[in-house]
């Protein structure tokens, strides 16, 4: 039997003997290792449950709680599916469950939504709640738990700071999932001033965009404290905090080029990027920017811009370091990106491969620039599957089949190849499709996403950008 951490506190007689299940242990060594989940840790510490790392160890719990952060630990849970032994009840909850199908075929719940308030109540053994998901009914409506923002810390480094975004990308699960709340800033000034070290998390999707970020940066200033400054807005950033920061900084940039950005409503203009990544190198000297690739109307002349702008960037800096991470869009549940057919451009991604071919050693010479090798067809394509089907062992089995390069359609005929088939909506959407997660219900659910969706199709065949020129990228020798 392997080993696991009893807890320290806390630990009261209950009828059920409960525990958490790690999918990610880094250090058995240690209770929690760095990927542990936020809310995992918050729960395991705060009702005294272990928290396992080794299926062996399972046999001797009643309820089993996992907390599922990203798709890929559906399969996870099915290579572990046959360590649940009789009469053993399975919770999931996470970020993930959002779209719970993919693993209602072994869990005997799911929760949906936040679950600070109702998780003693679970653990107490209540089933019949507004947030939970029972497979045995899974048309049953869900509503998606959207909670009032917490000022009690998630961990002793770690606050919420804001939740949800009050901007609206197409794309982005945020303002469709929770609406927007921000904790009081007196809150926030507490945690700081208390917090005894110098690095510390303040969550929000968007700091610079939270009404007073700006008092806070002074703040940790003040204290000879840093947070990570998150800009998913880009348009926020200001002078004053880029003065202050000297740590980690992100840029949600997204679209490649200004037309991408203005179809998906994110409206930075390329002069407006190039001065706010300006203002961070000048100052901060460092910072990670995010694209997508795989947007929807993305053409060469979007990468033709994105090439003049790390061009621009290159001639303008002789030193500091800017990461451009890419990551495939995969349309996301619950926003307008729903109706879109999920693709993979392996044309794109062959760019990407060679823009990250020339950057490598950029560094030795003047600004660093790096590009990670973006997530590839298949992982990206095992994702998006998770959403629409159980993933079983069988799923598991196929998917790991897969060629390792491939579009789309050849994905799907591979895997009905091996058995497993997709419904067609996967691949034909429209207004009536109904979809897998379409029995819950989030707070930003209303008939506006496909309105929204409907403009960003007409914004994709009108005049705006239909002229652009293409002009040959900046030179810039290396
Ligand atoms: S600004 Fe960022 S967090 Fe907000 S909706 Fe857009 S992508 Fe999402």
């Amino acid at each position: 039997m392997g080993k696991f951490q009893l807890p320290l506190f806390g630990a009261v007689a209950r009828k059920k003997r409960a525990c958490f299940f790690s999918l990610h242990p880094k250090d058995k060594a240690k209770k929690f290792s760095a990927y542990a989940p936020k809310a995992m840790t918050h729960f395991a510490t705060k009702y005294g449950l272990p928290v396992l790392e080794d299926p062996a160890d399972l046999a001797a719990f009643d309820l089993v709680f996992f907390s599922l952060h990203c798709f890929r630990d559906f399969y996870l849970i099915a290579r572990m599916a046959h360590h649940k032994r009789t009469g053993q009840e399975w919770i999931a909850g996470g970020n993930a469950c959002a779209t719970p199908a993919g693993v209602g075929w072994v869990m005997d719940y799911v929760w949906v939504g936040d679950c600070r308030e109702s998780f003693a109540r679970i653990l107490d053994g209540e089933r019949e709640m507004e947030g939970m998901y029972d497979p045995r009914f899974p048309d049953r409506p869900v509503r998606y738990i959207d909670e009032d923002l917490h000022t009690e810390a998630l961990s002793p480094s770690m606050m919420e700071m804001s939740k949800g975004c009050p901007r609206r990308c197409l794309f982005c699960i945020h303002p469709w999932r929770h609406r927007y709340q921000e904790a009081p800033v007196e809150a926030v000034e507490k945690f700081v001033r208390e917090f005894p070290k110098m690095r510390l998390g303040l969550m929000s999707n968007s700091s610079d965009d939270v009404s007073y970020y700006e008092r806070v940066a002074d703040l940790l200033t003040e204290t000879n404290k840093q947070d990570m400054t998150v800009s998913n807005a880009v348009q926020s950033f200001s002078e004053r905090i880029a003065k202050q920061r000297k740590a980690d900084m992100l840029f949600g940039v997204e679209g490649v080029s200004e037309r991408l950005r203005w179809i998906v409503n994110k409206p930075i203009s390329q002069a407006l990027l190039r001065d706010k990544v300006d203002l961070c190198l000048r100052h901060a000297g460092k910072v990670r920017l995010i694209y997508q690739f795989n947007l929807p109307g993305e053409e060469p002349r979007d990468f033709d811009e994105f090439e003049r702008d790390v061009a621009y960037f290159n001639a303008t800096h002789t030193k500091g370091a800017v990461a451009l991470t890419f990551i495939p869009n995969q349309p996301t549940a619950h926003t307008p990106f729903q109706w879109l057919t999920p693709r993979y451009s392996l044309a794109t991604q062959d760019r990407l491969m060679a823009l990250r071919g020339r950057l490598i050693g950029s560094g030795k010479t003047g600004l660093g620039l790096y590009l990670p090798t973006p997530l590839g067809p298949r992982s990206w394509f095992s994702q998006v599957v998770a959403e629409w089907i159980a993933v079983t062992p069988k799923v598991d089995a196929a998917v790991a089949k897969l060629p390792a390069r491939a579009e789309v359609p050849e994905m799907v005929d591979r895997l009905a190849a091996a058995g497993v088939d997709l419904p067609p909506a996967f691949l034909k959407r429209d207004r009536d499709t109904v979809f897998p997660w379409s029995n819950i219900i989030t707070t930003g659910d209303d008939p506006a996403k496909w309105k929204r969706y409907e403009g960003m199709l007409r914004k994709l065949s009108g005049a705006r950008f239909a002229n652009t020129s293409t002009p040959a990228p900046e030179a810039w020798d290396r």
